[in-house]
């Protein structure tokens, strides 16, 4: 009897009146939703970003300002009014290396992650977000190619140093690689800041006007679902399934591959997902860095496979050493 009331209450969707800077807005939220999910939908209202929000409603102290908190565990009532205050990044655009955001590298463990992508309620969140978030192509899906999907934040870009220009904190490389990877894939850039900021990163450093490759599409942290670990850890994901749901006749979990430095970002589809090195402190390494031109035998090496799923990511590197050798030896 408990767990069916307790299943209800946080499948239950929610409407809630959020009222900022003289306007009311509605939201709809669920109850297995965290505080994260609300300031993300929030943010879709109002462009606050869910860093710059803080959130009050009646009688329920600070617990708003934790994002891990479900909704579910808080007394919400759709009569009660919540009120946010915050700031709009305006046109000033702040760039992430400016705030003093604390980094999250945490990992999960590989036991932990076992059973996200298969429960019920986080099946029913990517539903949600399918329904939810458009995907703006920004040039055709092209049959018959496979799809990379790519991190930004310490993937592409070392998003934590600082620099005159942009170009000098690009990982080395990237230009080859795009330009290589897209003979093969269409290319879908995915980060967990704000489109505002992924379209004047990627605009700064090239990538989004190139003659020798294009990316077919930008998606945001709004793309994202939050999701909840057996060690109740919660964090934000970027499932797969949501590309696949949109464009099912060009990619799905046999064509795709996912390039993140966070292998938490791909557990709602592990198979799918390489961890790539970091590139953090890039006027120390950016001499040195040679990850995007092994990946790019990698994604080269593997592009004829009908499979890509079948394969172990993490042994990516002995997969192009093999290759090599087998080419040496025929
Ligand atoms: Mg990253």
């Amino acid at each position: 009897m408990a767990a069916a009331s307790s299943s209800s209450a946080t499948e239950e969707e929610l409407t809630l009146t959020v009222k900022w800077s003289g306007k009311e807005y509605t939201v709809r939220v669920c109850g297995d939703d965290s505080v994260a999910e609300l300031k993300r939908r929030i943010c879709e209202l109002t462009n606050v970003l869910p860093k710059r929000q803080k959130l009050l409603y009646p009688k329920i102290g600070n617990k708003l300002s934790d994002d891990a908190v479900l909704l579910s565990s808080l007394p919400l009532k759709s009569s009660l009014k919540m009120t946010m205050i915050g700031t709009i990044e305006e046109d000033i655009i702040v760039d992430p290396v400016d705030s003093p955001e604390v980094i999250d590298d945490f990992e999960i463990g590989q036991d932990e992650a076992v059973d996200i992508k298969d429960k019920e309620v986080n099946k029913q969140k990517l539903k949600r977000r399918i329904d939810q978030y458009k995907i703006e192509l920004r040039t055709p899906c092209r049959p018959g190619k496979k799809l990379l999907v790519l991190d930004i934040d310490y993937t592409l870009f070392d998003h934590r140093s600082t620099a005159e220009n942009p170009l000098q904190l690009m990982r080395p490389y990237l230009h080859e690689f795009l330009t290589a990877a897209y003979a093969e894939y269409d290319i879908v850039i995915w980060s967990a800041t704000s489109m505002k900021w992924i379209e004047l990163k990627m605009g700064q450093l090239g990538v989004l006007n190139s003659s020798n490759y294009k990316i077919t599409a930008l998606l945001d942290h709004l793309a994202m679902i939050t999701v909840q670990s057996d060690s109740h850890r919660i964090f934000d994901c970027k499932p797969l399934g949501l590309i696949w749901a949109h464009f099912p006749q060009f990619y799905n979990p046999k064509n795709t591959i996912m390039f993140d430095d966070l292998r938490r970002n791909f557990v709602m589809n592990p198979q799918n997902g390489l961890t790539i090195k970091p590139f953090r402190k890039a006027h120390a390494n950016r001499d040195t860095d040679q990850e995007l031109v092994k990946l790019t035998q990698y994604l080269l090496a593997i592009a004829e496979l009908d499979d890509l799923s079948s394969l172990d990511h993490n042994n990516w590197q002995s997969f192009t050493e093999d290759n090599a050798k087998r080419r040496r030896h025929a």
